[in-house]
């Protein structure tokens, strides 16, 4: 019987492979960095071989730090930085132009002109994204004009799309298996999240031959086997997730309401909404979580752009803190902001407020303000922009949250978590094992071989490290939420030109 189950974390600046035990311990882990191509402003690229040859590299460097076999392996999973695209020629196995990064701006003219023709709806509708240049579909158009007769080659059918997930399925399996699943083709802007399927209307609009789409699949299910010529035996292949939502599958957020918040550079807000898509109004997304057994779950998803990387801010450009961990230290030196409030609005404002005019703004100085109130107020900001989402996610899926569950490398903050219960007034609870996303990639690829029976089977792994409590008074807690918002009004429309 194999003991363990590998799943494949191809990350945005690394790639990782973590194996898991029956509990979900982390038994073994590689990571390597691999090269950020920035060929203009505003462009991010990847190399498809890179991306290749580090994640082949690390699975087998943390199987050589276990000394197994791929035998020991019940399955592997993947889970992925998402919306990245790779177009490569089938009959070579050859890329044929660099991955474009979810990042990359460079398809904003093209979204821009969808919207003056007014089809902002019409995206919005059928796959539950805004129109950004972020999603895959404008990046594949930009690549077929962009190399030589793309478009010819892709009519041809010798070309193929995928995004990282089926790039790696692809490779592992010598090109024997190009798929995909839901939370990975629902963030490509060309498939219908009410169908469950690419979506023709939107090809035939962009122009994309349907050939080379991968096909979709479950998120857990055996796509086939990884090629002998790898791990010196065939492994199965049993899921491909999107790394939000493998991170809400981690978390074991099964049931309607559960949300997730990844505290990192930016933080990275999902609730499960269950069975159905909800239809929302205020610029969050509405993504599929994952399939299983063809029954879709639904999430609304969040993101704010600056959460940790103003703690970074507070270190490399103010320094007035050392490192990341003395914030907490510094942030409990005194007892409350004494009025200062900190909008982290460095590149605008997400969700809801969606300003790309809004600038930082630091207010309510006087002249008693010291760094301990400011490092106290940045902290308190990423607790009052996340509460911004969930409030409006629970507004609009009709749900009440049930917890908050936290990973990401801010949540080992202990007053941040505890003034996030206190502002959001639900319990926040963090994990002992953080490693959500590999964790997710790992749950589904085990279900898909029987190496856990069940959700509940997985529950069960889900242990706390620390619960907070909301402990604040209701008046007190409506008073800074309310304050906030008045310095939230301070911070918009700052950078616009009159
Ligand atoms: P990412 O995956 O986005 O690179 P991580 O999950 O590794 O991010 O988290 C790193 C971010 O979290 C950094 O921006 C850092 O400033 C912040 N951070 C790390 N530790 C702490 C801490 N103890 N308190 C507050 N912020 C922290």
């Amino acid at each position: 019987m194999s003991k363990y189950i590998m799943a494949l974390d191809a990350g945005t600046t690394s790639n990782r492979a973590i194996i898991f035990d029956k509990n979900g311990q982390v038994i073994a882990k590689a990571q390597k960095e691999f090269t950020q191509i920035f060929p203009k402003p505003g462009w991010v690229e990847h190399d498809p071989t890179e991306i290749w040859s580090t994640q082949l590299g690390v699975a087998t460097e943390a199987m050589a730090k276990l000394n197994i076999e791929a035998k020991d392996l019940a399955a592997t999973g993947i889970t992925n930085q998402r919306e990245t695209t790779i177009i490569w020629d089938k009959n070579t196995g050859l890329p044929v132009y660099n991955a474009i990064v979810w990042q990359c701006r460079r398809t904003a003219d093209m979204t821009d002109s969808l919207r003056y023709k007014r089809l902002a709806e019409f995206f919005r509708k059928k796959t539950g994204l805004v129109l950004d240049p972020y999603f895959s579909a404008t990046k594949i158009r930009w690549i077929l004009d962009n190399i030589e007769d793309g478009q010819k080659r892709a009519e041809k059918g010798d070309l193929l799309f995928g995004t990282v997930d089926t790039w790696l399925i692809w490779k592992l399996t010598k090109g024997r298996v190009h798929v995909t699943d839901p939370s990975n083709a629902s963030r490509t802007m060309l498939y219908n999240i009410h169908q469950n399927k690419w979506d023709q209307e939107i090809l035939d609009l962009l122009n994309i031959p349907r050939s080379i789409l991968p096909e979709i699949k479950n998120t857990s299910e055996v796509y086939g086997f990884t090629s002998e010529d790898y791990f010196g035996g065939k492994i199965a292949i049993g899921s491909s997730c999107g790394d939000q939502q493998a991170a809400l599958f981690g978390q074991t957020c099964f049931e309607k309401g559960d949300a997730k918040n990844t505290y990192g550079t930016g933080a990275f807000l999902l609730m499960n909404t269950g069975e159905n898509p909800i239809d929302t109004e205020k610029g969050l997304i509405t993504t599929l979580a994952w399939m299983i057994d063809g029954k879709p779950t639904y999430a609304l998803e969040g993101s704010i752009f600056v959460a940790g990387s103003s703690v970074q801010w507070l270190r490399d450009s103010l320094r007035i803190i050392d490192s990341a961990q003395d914030s907490e230290y510094m942030a409990t030196r005194v007892d409350d902001t004494d009025g200062v409030y900190f909008v982290p609005a460095f590149t605008g404002l997400g969700a809801p407020y969606w300003d790309p005019y809004a600038r930082g703004a630091l207010v309510g100085l006087t002249r008693g303000t010291n760094k301990y109130h400011i490092v106290r107020a940045t902290l308190e900001s990423q607790a009052y922009l996340s509460n911004d989402v969930l409030e409006i996610m629970a507004k609009e899926a009709g749900l009440k949250i049930n917890s908050i569950k936290v990973d990401g490398g801010a949540s080992a903050n202990n007053f941040l978590m505890g003034f996030q219960a206190d502002i959001s007034q639900h319990e926040v609870e963090r994990p002992k094992v953080l490693e959500t996303t590999a964790l997710g990639a790992s749950y589904l690829a085990g279900l898909a071989v029987g190496f856990w029976k069940d959700l509940d089977d997985i529950k069960n792994n889900w242990i706390l490290d620390q619960r907070y409590k909301p402990k604040m008074g209701m008046d007190e807690r409506n008073n800074k939420y309310s304050k906030w918002k008045e310095a939230i009004k301070r911070s918009l429309n700052w950078a616009k030109e009159n």
